[in-house]
């Protein structure tokens, strides 16, 4: 039976850890293929076009859209986010466990478009290391971070949309937490529906 691949979405407050702890994982396990976004904010220092993200202009960003060139995309903080479809696509067909680390708007979206999706939230040990690591991180203004702190209270509103929590504590452990989340997923019967068809198929000519 060919493995299939599942779309991942793993998102949380910003400065929670999202992207330390995804780089890892990949770095950590083979299975994995990390889908790089598009988005119309500026580079942070140390970022690369095409490793981080693809930086695009507001209008280069809005073709496309135009062209359905992206599986969803949202505004978030004053500037647009979107996930290419044509790596994911790729990448699903081949197998792989395809990570998208996009907020929330963007992990409803995919939850509409792929039943199968498995969304992940990463909580941070607490709101007060929340905003030591966002301040730590060095790369944004305090205006924002306040505006930032305010979208992280928003988005606590729509955690129970989410399948699981991890709390980032710990790196590695949470690394291996979200590792082991994963394969369970690939255990439930409503990700195994086609296997699951041609036993009972299979079954029939017992009766
Ligand atoms: P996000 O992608 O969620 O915005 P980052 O991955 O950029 O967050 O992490 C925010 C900051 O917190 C970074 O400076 C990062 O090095 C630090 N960080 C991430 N995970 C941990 C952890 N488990 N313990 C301590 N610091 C962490
Ligand atoms: P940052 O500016 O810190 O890199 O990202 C800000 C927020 O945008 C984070 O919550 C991040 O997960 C989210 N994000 C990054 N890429 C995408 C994407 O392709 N789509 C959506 N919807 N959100 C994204």
């Amino acid at each position: 039976m060919k493995r299939k691949g599942i779309l991942i979405v793993v998102s949380g407050f910003s400065g929670a850890g999202k992207g330390t702890l995804v780089k890892r994982l990949v770095e950590k396990y083979d299975s994995y293929a990390l889908s790089i976004s598009a988005t119309t904010r500026q580079p942070r220092a140390g970022e690369e076009d095409g490793r981080e993200y693809f930086f695009l202009q507001k209008e280069q960003f809005e073709r496309k859209i135009a062209e359905n060139g992206l599986i969803e995309y949202a505004c978030y903080c004053d500037n647009y986010y979107g996930t290419p479809r044509e790596y994911v696509e790729r990448q699903l067909a081949d197998g792989k466990d395809v990570i998208l680390e996009i907020e929330i708007q963007g992990a409803l979206k995919i939850k509409e478009q792929y039943k199968d999706a498995l969304l992940l939230f990463v909580m941070p040990p607490s709101t007060a290391e929340l905003r030591r690591r966002l301040v730590g991180r060095g790369t944004e203004t305090e205006e924002v971070i306040a505006k930032r702190m305010r979208r992280a209270a928003e988005e606590a509103e729509g955690i129970e949309k989410y399948e699981y929590i991890v709390v980032n504590d710990d790196l590695e452990t949470c690394v291996t937490q979200l590792h082991e989340i994963i394969i369970a997923a690939h255990n439930t019967p409503n990700r195994n529906q086609e296997f699951i068809e041609n036993i009972r198929t299979e079954l029939e000519g017992e009766k």
